[in-house]
């Protein structure tokens, strides 16, 4: 069989994979575009790759739990933190459709012109727009976001996030030490947070003003 298609088999199977909106994404942007050439045939494993300056394209059935957690709709408006590769945001971008829009920020520029560069070959570049900066502040910019995704792991909820959140939507972010982390899912509903766990996890550190200061 495929390899893609029997990874999509595997992710349903083992719940991660919940909704044909997720399914579809994952079936139409193609990973190997995201990946070093060295790497390319391991683009349908189910393990986290490097792609260069001591970063990492998560492994796909992160991806999909996190766009599934999201709880993405057509025409939103999603950040991301943690551009790497690009792919992350791609999946976002194929999700929320021609009329929604993805700002995905990256603290290592030459990062974020690779991603930049897999995402306009991957055919999202209408939509995803890549931001050099320090994403733990966010990006006030263009907020506030239905959605907020962070690839990155951060010490604790960074307070511009949760600012720019729109009234209503999800946040979901990678809490913990360098080399440990929980997933949580912050629920906005007006005035009212709402905090879930979803496992343990490992994601490269967050840095910048809200991440961990390493030397
Ligand atoms: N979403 C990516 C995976 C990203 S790995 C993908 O689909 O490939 C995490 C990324 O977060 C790395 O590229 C790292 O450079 C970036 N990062 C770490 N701290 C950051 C910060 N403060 N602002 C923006 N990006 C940051």
């Amino acid at each position: 069989m495929d390899k893609k298609i029997e990874l999509v088999k595997r992710l349903k199977n083992c719940g991660y994979m919940r909704t044909k909106k997720v399914e579809k994404g994952f079936l139409e942007v193609d990973r190997a575009i995201f990946i070093p050439d060295n790497l390319k045939h391991f683009a349908y494993h189910d393990y986290p790759l490097e792609i260069g300056f001591g970063q990492t394209i998560s492994a796909p059935h992160m991806v999909v739990i996190m766009c599934e957690l999201l709880e993405l709709e057509k025409g939103q408006k999603v950040l991301e933190i943690g551009a790497g590769s690009g792919y992350h945001a791609a999946m976002i971008a194929n999700i929320v459709g021609k009329n929604g829009g993805v700002y995905t920020v990256e603290n290592i520029p030459a990062l974020a012109e690779i991603a930049a560069e897999n995402i306009k070959m991957a055919g999202y570049g209408d939509r995803v727009h890549v931001i050099v900066g320090d994403g733990s502040l966010g990006y006030e910019e263009k907020g506030p976001y239905d959605a907020i995704l962070v690839t990155c792991a951060a010490p604790q909820l960074p307070d511009p996030l949760k600012e720019q959140l729109n009234t209503k939507g999800n946040i979901v972010i990678p809490i913990g030490s360098l080399y440990l982390q929980t997933l949580y899912r912050f629920k906005k509903s007006g005035e009212n947070w709402k905090r879930e766990v979803h496992g343990d996890v490992v994601f490269v550190p967050m840095r910048g003003k809200f991440g961990f200061h390493l030397s």
